[in-house]
C-alpha cells in the first residue's frame, strides 16, 4: 500500500496534506553527476520531512529499495532505503568503517530501469546518519541493506553504478533490457487480445 497522506508537525500546528510521487531522473541528469553538499539546516524540518515522505512513496511505487533526493531532482543530502516494514531516512549519511573483502552481486537502479550489473561491494558497513528528528544514529548494516546504502551514498557523491561496469557489460545489460521490454510488450499484446 502506498501512503499518500503526510502529517507534518511544525511545532506550532499540524499540517496534513496529500503527497504526490516524484519523477525519477535518468543517470545522465547533471544533478546525478555532482556532489550534493551536507545538510546544515535545523531538524526536524517540515520541508525535509516532506521530501523524505515523497521519496519513500516514490520508491515503493516503482518497486525500488533505495532512492536518493537527487534522483528526484532535489539537491539535499539524503536518501531513503528499505522495504516491507524496515525503512531508513538517512540525512548526511557516512560510512565509518567497511570490510575490504568485497562481495559481488547483481544490482539495479531506479534511474536506469531494467539494467542490472554485477558490483563488488563491502558485505557490511558501519554507518552514521541524521534521522528526521536530527538525532545522530550509528549502526551496522549487513547484506543487501549494506549494499543499498553504499549504492545510494554514491548517488549523493555524483557517482553512477554504471562506472563499475565496462562498456561491453553495459551494452550487454542494455541488450538484455531491450529483450525484456519486448517480451513484456508481446505478453501485453497477447493479454489484450484475450480480453
Ligand atoms: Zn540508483
Amino acid at each position: 500500500m502506498i501512503d499518500d497522506i503526510i502529517t507534518i508537525n511544525t511545532g506550532t500546528n499540524t499540517i496534513t496534506e496529500k503527497i504526490l510521487p516524484y519523477n525519477i531522473l535518468d543517470l545522465k541528469s547533471s544533478i546525478l553527476k555532482r556532489i550534493i553538499p551536507e545538510y546544515t539546516g535545523s531538524l526536524p524540518n517540515s520541508n525535509i520531512t516532506n521530501i523524505a515522505a515523497r521519496l519513500k512513496m516514490t520508491m515503493k511505487l516503482f518497486g525500488g529499495v533505495g532512492l536518493s533526493a537527487n534522483q528526484c531532482g532535489i539537491s539535499e543530502r539524503l536518501f531513503v532505503i528499505g522495504a516491507d516494514d524496515f525503512y531508513l531516512t538517512c540525512i548526511n549519511p557516512k560510512i565509518i568503517a567497511s570490510d575490504n573483502t568485497k562481495v559481488k552481486q547483481k544490482e539495479g537502479c531506479l534511474s536506469a530501469p531494467g539494467i542490472f550489473i554485477n558490483i563488488a561491494r563491502s558485505p557490511w558497513v558501519d554507518i552514521e546518519y541524521l534521522d528526521l528528528s536530527g538525532k545522530i544514529n550509528s549502526i551496522k548494516l549487513t547484506g543487501i541493506t549494506a549494499r543499498i546504502f553504499q549504492h545510494e551514498l554514491e548517488h549523493l557523491d555524483g557517482k553512477s553504478f554504471l562506472e563499475y561496469a565496462g562498456p561491453v557489460a553495459i551494452k550487454l545489460a542494455e541488450k538484455k533490457k531491450d529483450l525484456l521490454y519486448k517480451k513484456i510488450i508481446r505478453r501485453k499484446k497477447v493479454a489484450d487480445k484475450q480480453h
